[in-house]
C-alpha cells in the first residue's frame, strides 16, 4: 500500500500538537479553504507516492518523539494508508494527532458503512477538526488556526457519542510560551 505525501517526515516539531512530534504531511486536500497556509498540498497528483512499509521503517528510526501528527493536505482523503501508519505509531507507543478539514459530524457520516474509517478513528487520540476559516483566524490559539476548529478527545467522544473537546487546549497561548510562534498558522 502506498501513501501520497507532500514532503519528508518532519521530526521534532513542537507546534503541531503537544510534546515533541513527527509530522507526516499528506498530499491532497479537497477543502480548498481560503487563506490555507499549504495550498501546494491540495493537488492529488503532486507530491510523491511512498510505500507505507517504508514510512514505518523511517518512523522506527526516529527517537525521542511523543507522537505523530498526521496533517497535510487532509489525511482523511487517504484513510487506508493513514490507518496503517497510525496503528504502527501506537505500536511504537506514540500518541496520534490528526488534522482534518472535515468536521467530526461529517466524519461520523463518512464512517457509516466504512470499516476502515471507523478503524482509523479508533487509532486517533486527538482530532483537530474543521476547515480553516480566515474570518475566524487567530494567532493566539493553541494548536489550531481558526476559532471554529475543535481539538477533540476522540476516544472519549466515541464513548460518549458526542464531541468532547480537550479543555486544556481551549485557552489562548501564554505570552512567552515555547508554543508561541506568531507567523505559524495551523491547519
Ligand atoms: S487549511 Fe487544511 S483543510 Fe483547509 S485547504 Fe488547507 S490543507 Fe485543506
Amino acid at each position: 500500500m502506498e501513501i501520497r505525501v507532500a514532503s519528508d517526515l518532519q521530526p521534532d516539531s513542537i507546534v503541531d500538537g503537544e510534546g515533541i512530534r513527527t509530522v507526516l504531511w499528506t498530499q491532497g486536500c479537497g477543502h480548498h479553504c481560503k487563506g490555507c497556509h499549504n495550498p501546494e498540498t491540495w493537488s492529488f497528483d503532486a507530491g510523491i507516492n511512498v510505500d507505507v512499509e517504508l514510512v514505518k521503517k523511517e518512523l522506527s528510526k526516529i527517537k525521542g518523539q511523543d507522537g505523530i501528527t498526521l496533517s497535510g493536505g487532509d489525511p482523511w482523503f487517504q484513510i487506508d494508508a493513514c490507518l496503517e501508519i497510525a496503528k504502527y505509531c501506537h505500536e511504537l507507543e506514540w500518541n496520534v494527532w490528526c488534522y482534518t478539514g472535515f468536521t467530526w459530524e461529517q466524519i461520523m457520516i463518512m464512517s457509516k458503512g466504512n470499516p476502515n474509517a471507523c478503524a482509523f478513528l479508533q487509532e486517533i487520540d486527538v482530532l483537530v477538526d474543521g476547515r480553516f476559516q480566515l474570518e475566524e483566524r487567530s494567532l493566539d490559539l493553541k494548536y489550531k488556526g481558526s476559532k471554529n476548529q475543535r481539538i477533540i478527545d476522540v476516544q472519549k467522544s466515541l464513548e460518549s457519542g458526542s464531541v468532547v473537546e480537550i479543555e486544556k487546549y481551549q485557552g489562548q497561548k501564554e505570552i512567552g510560551s515555547i508554543y508561541h510562534k506568531p507567523e505559524h498558522i495551523y491547519i
